[in-house]
């Protein structure tokens, strides 16, 4: 192990843990972070970011992650790949566990986010990647030009999918368990409303067809109400059905809820049981789970981090 001991650790990086970055680095603190299998986060995966405030136009998701990275950069902050496999806080500096090696530090921030949920039918693991089942249509939207698809889910990211998955798809069925829309007003009456986009209420997803061939053909869907199954035909899938918090790693050091979400402290949003140890964004928010409450998250993690350090004497 090396000798080094960091005075600040950023697990993440998306807006919680580049925001964290920022106010650390300011702060002088020269925070390491800690890049995982997906730099740059959820949003890297969104197209236009409208609600982000500060960009009336809106902001492509990629580039918005892109200049937060280098804020945080022109600061001080250093960056360094690796996914942590576990965190060790019996002893003070603490020690972060990856594949290759461990990194000590006097505090940790943990903004790992939240990885895509997906449904578990048949066929689902079989074609998931080049072979027609997606969670991410901007990644594989453009795949799909002049073909029938289908979005599973009644959130903001489902509207948000079938409507972009219109620039392409000739037809775009949005398969819900229910009669109305989770998603935001403005995001469902757009999304209702679109021409391409055919509802498909009261739905679940059964399985998927094309397995032997290597190659999506159709969605199994059942009506809950009358149990009756029909098949979409359709070559893509794009599952959009929540999330599912990347806190595996920290649970000896950080608490977490019965669906895995960190559990903070009374009073705060970013404090642990564990001194030293922050957590911020959609690993310890399964509430509002907005890019600017993230980054509001990575803020406070910062401050209290830099206070608690300086009270410890740096
Ligand atoms: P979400 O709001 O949790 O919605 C998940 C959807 O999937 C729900 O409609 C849910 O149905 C459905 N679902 C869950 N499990 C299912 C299953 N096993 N089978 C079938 N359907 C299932 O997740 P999200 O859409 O990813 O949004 C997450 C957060 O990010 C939200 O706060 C959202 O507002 C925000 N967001 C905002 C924007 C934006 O503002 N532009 C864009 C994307 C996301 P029920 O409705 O029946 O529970």
């Amino acid at each position: 192990m090396s000798a080094k001991v960091e005075n600040v650790v950023i697990v993440g990086t998306g807006c919680a843990g580049l925001t964290a970055a920022i106010y650390t680095a300011r702060a002088n603190l020269q925070p390491l972070v800690l890049e995982g299998i997906l730099p740059g986060g959820q949003l890297t995966t969104t197209s236009e970011v409208e609600n982000f405030p500060g960009f009336p136009e809106g902001i492509d998701g990629f580039q918005l992650m892109q200049n937060l990275r280098q804020q945080a950069e022109k600061f001080g902050t250093r960056y360094e790949s690796g996914s942590v496999t576990g965190l060790d806080v019996a002893q003070w500096p603490y020690t972060l566990k990856l594949a290759d090696r461990e990194i000590r530090a006097k505090t940790v921030i943990v903004a790992t986010g939240a990885s895509p949920r997906l449904t578990g039918i048949p066929g689902e693991k079989e074609l998931y990647g080049g072979k027609g089942v997606t969670t991410c249509a901007t990644c594989d939207g453009a795949f799909y030009r002049q073909m029938d698809v289908a979005v599973i889910g009644g959130g903001d990211s489902a509207a948000e999918e079938a409507l972009f998955l219109t620039r392409f798809a000739s037809k775009v069925y949005l398969v819900h368990r229910r009669d109305t829309l989770r998603a935001s007003k403005i995001m469902a009456d757009r999304a209702t409303s679109h021409p391409k986009i055919q509802p498909v209420w009261d739905s679940v997803p059964v399985s998927i067809d094309g397995v032997a061939e290597g190659a999506v053909s159709g969605l199994r869907v059942r009506h809950v109400k009358t149990g009756a199954e029909s098949v979409l035909p359709v070559k893509g899938i794009f599952v959009a059905i929540g999330h599912v918090p990347n806190t595996a790693p920290f649970t000896a050091a950080v608490d977490t809820d019965e669906q895995g979400y960190f559990v903070t402290t009374a009073h705060s949003q970013v404090k642990t049981r564990t001194p030293g140890v922050y957590v911020a964004g959609d690993c310890a928010d399964h509430h509002y789970r907005q890019a600017i409450t993230a980054a509001g998250m990575g803020c406070q993690a910062a401050i209290e981090a830099e206070r608690w350090l300086a009270e410890k004497g740096g």
